[in-house]
């Protein structure tokens, strides 16, 4: 009797421990995840939280497999993924997947067949996690993307394994990519100028030194180019203030056909246009203002309500051809823009509808040359 007490204490002991244990795993489980949601919470931008998840969510929760898939749709995150240098990668980082992304929870054994296209074919998972984001409990909703956990244990996800900390591991990450999405739609809509869609003043002012930096590190020419509508308070005198806004729009078009999609185009002002170039030399910059000044000028602009409208643009470029390690990058820029302003006042001067580039031997800035 006394020893069957004995074996039934132990025995209750035990499982005291065991529970015990896990009771101290679990608190440990919760601090790694609630550190790393707190960091999620905290990032700044989507590639901060995609280098959170493909990082330390797999050495947090020691996986074998981690997988984000996300619907990209408008190409947004693909955008800001490229700003960030990072490359999407099969079954780990994916954009608009070639399969739909389940919308329900699935956890269970990993059959390749079946969830292979999740994960790049890989065979030698045990199990898996597949977790829909959504930005809302709204189960209707087309989930955002997917997060894909997997182990090489069978048993680790499945039948009777909480998935608390997954699900909502999984709610948060789609809530900071949300957030992240619309910082960056609220960032773009300041820097975009409404009725062009081109880049704003405010954004080529920014963009500027970060160009002359890259320029100066490459040891390659810098160009820019100003770009003013001739005669144009006239335009507005006449057909109007909207009719302006049109002819506007179209010269906006016009300039975007002729430039790189590297290059900088960006409205300065009224119907005014600032272009930045890399690499082109003096006479490269020259054909380039020339074919976006033939452009506007060879075919007259429709507006919408019949007339058609003569237009012409007058140029100014300037081109920074050499660096040396003095060169302060803001200096730099502005150094550059007044030369293309002046070349563009020597343009309107001379007769409008032309090209004119500032010349070293102007002084204005010894290594601008055209
Ligand atoms: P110039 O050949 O010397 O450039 O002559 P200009 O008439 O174009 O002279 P200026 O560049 O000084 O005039 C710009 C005019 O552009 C003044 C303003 O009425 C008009 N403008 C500025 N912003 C807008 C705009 O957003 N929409 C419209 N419709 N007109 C604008
Ligand atoms: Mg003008
Ligand atoms: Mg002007």
């Amino acid at each position: 009797m006394t020893l069957d007490l004995q074996n039934e204490n132990r025995e209750l002991r035990r499982q005291l421990r065991e529970l015990l244990s896990e009771a101290r795993e679990n608190e440990r489980k919760l601090d790694r995840f609630q550190a790393l949601e707190l960091r999620l919470v905290a990032a700044t931008g989507l590639a901060e939280i995609i280098s959170l998840l493909s990082s330390a969510l797999p050495r947090a929760s020691r996986l074998d497999h981690m997988g984000l898939l996300l619907s990209d749709i408008s190409g947004e995150i693909g955008l800001e993924l490229a700003e960030a240098g990072i490359i999407p990668v099969p079954g780990q980082l994916e954009l608009n997947p070639p399969v739909r992304l389940p919308t329900g929870v699935y956890l269970g054994p990993y059959e390749p067949q079946r969830h292979g296209r999740y994960c790049a074919g890989r065979t030698d998972l045990g199990s898996i996690a597949m977790l829909p984001l959504r930005r809302s409990a709204d189960m209707q909703s087309e989930p955002l993307g997917t997060l894909v956990f997997g182990s090489r244990d069978p048993g680790r996800y499945g039948l009777g394994v909480d998935s608390f900390f997954l699900e909502r591991m999984a709610a948060i990450t789609a809530v900071c990519i949300e957030n992240a999405l619309n910082l960056r739609r609220l960032r773009e809509l300041g820097l975009t100028d409404p009725l062009t869609g081109l880049r704003n003043r405010r954004y080529f002012d920014e963009q500027l030194p970060m160009e002359c930096q890259r320029a100066r590190r490459e040891q390659g020419p810098l160009a820019c180019l100003f770009v003013d509508i001739d005669r144009f308070k006239s335009i507005n005198d006449v057909h109007g203030h909207p009719a302006g806004d049109q002819a506007i729009r179209e010269v906006a078009q016009r300039i975007s056909a002729h430039v790189r999609p590297f290059d900088l185009l960006a409205r300065y002002g009224g119907e005014e246009f600032v272009i930045l170039l890399s690499r082109l030399d003096a006479a490269a910059t020259r054909e380039v203002a020339e074919r976006v000044r033939q452009a506007v000028a060879q075919r007259p602009v429709s507006l919408a309500d019949g007339p058609e409208l003569e237009l012409s643009v007058s140029l100014g470029g300037a081109v920074c051809a050499r660096w040396d390690s003095r060169d302060e990058p803001e200096q730099t820029g502005r150094r550059l823009m007044e030369a293309a302003d002046l070349a563009l006042l020597e343009a309107k001067q001379s007769g409008r509808n032309r090209v004119v580039m500032a010349a070293a031997r102007t002084g204005l800035f010894g290594r601008i040359g055209g």
